[in-house]
């Protein structure tokens, strides 16, 4: 028995009325009625995730695709054709004839329903039916050291300093701190054991900053996390007055 193309079932369980061929196949054919039904699941998951009548940006497939390595054939988003109806091609549609398709056409409809069903296939693949896919896919930091910030006498602030590897191999450190007081400006600096040397990652604004490590910094000569409290001076120098401090173990 010749089943059902992969285009035409994607397309069915898109909600597209069966020709009366289909439907004589489907009445007899299981196989082919369970492969519509599990495309349906993941149509219908897909969209359950957007606003009613909405359709995701293009950027949605894109990361999909990318998160998948999915062939370079594959690249046009499946549901571009709802996002923006061309108004002319539409309006030829609607009372179009019901003769036979022109070759044109059924060559476009079949290259279309393409992407459909690897739109389908591939959100199977992810394992998750939601547009957040992509998200889940992203590989996260890694954590490199954490340490605890405390107060310098006279302030009673608290706070962490995290060093974050990133995928791309930048590193970040991340501070927080419980208030942003200060009466000029946080800067947040790495010390030397020694104070000798110290090096500026920049201002901090609110009480969560994260700043860029510069690379090739070695870390273990510069462990100690140091917030300042800083005079519009224009001195770019330490102004000596420390707010929070932590030294972290690499
Ligand atoms: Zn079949």
């Amino acid at each position: 028995m010749q089943h059902l193309h992969d285009d035409a079932l994607a397309l069915l369980a898109l909600g597209e009325e069966p020709s009366a061929e289909e439907s004589a196949h489907l009445e007899q054919c299981e196989q082919c009625r369970t492969e519509i039904s599990a495309y349906g699941r993941v149509v219908r998951a897909g969209r359950s995730t957007v606003p009613d009548g909405s359709v995701p940006p293009t950027a949605v497939w894109a990361g999909i695709h990318e998160a998948l390595g999915l062939d370079p054939s594959l690249r046009r988003d499946p549901l571009e054709d709802q996002q923006e109806q061309d108004p002319a091609e539409a309006a030829g549609r609607s009372p179009g004839p019901a003769g036979p398709v022109s070759l044109a056409e059924e060559r476009r409809r079949r290259r279309g329903t393409k992407w459909l069903a690897a739109a389908a296939a591939a959100a199977v693949v992810a394992g998750a039916a939601t547009w957040g896919v992509v998200r889940g896919l992203a590989p996260q930091p890694e954590v490199i050291a954490s340490v605890p910030l405390e107060p310098l006498p006279s302030y009673s602030d608290e706070g962490t300093a995290t060093v974050d590897l990133l995928p791309d191999g930048e590193r970040e450190l991340v501070i927080t701190s419980s208030s942003s007081d200060a009466d000029g400006y946080r800067e947040v600096w790495l010390i030397s054991p020694d104070i000798t040397s110290m090096v500026s990652l920049g201002e901090m604004e609110g009480t969560e900053a994260r700043l860029k490590i510069p690379e090739g910094l070695d870390l273990s000569a510069y462990p100690i996390v140091d917030i300042s409290d800083e005079p519009f001076d224009g001195n770019p120098e330490h102004s000596g007055k420390s707010i929070l401090r932590g030294q972290l173990e690499l």
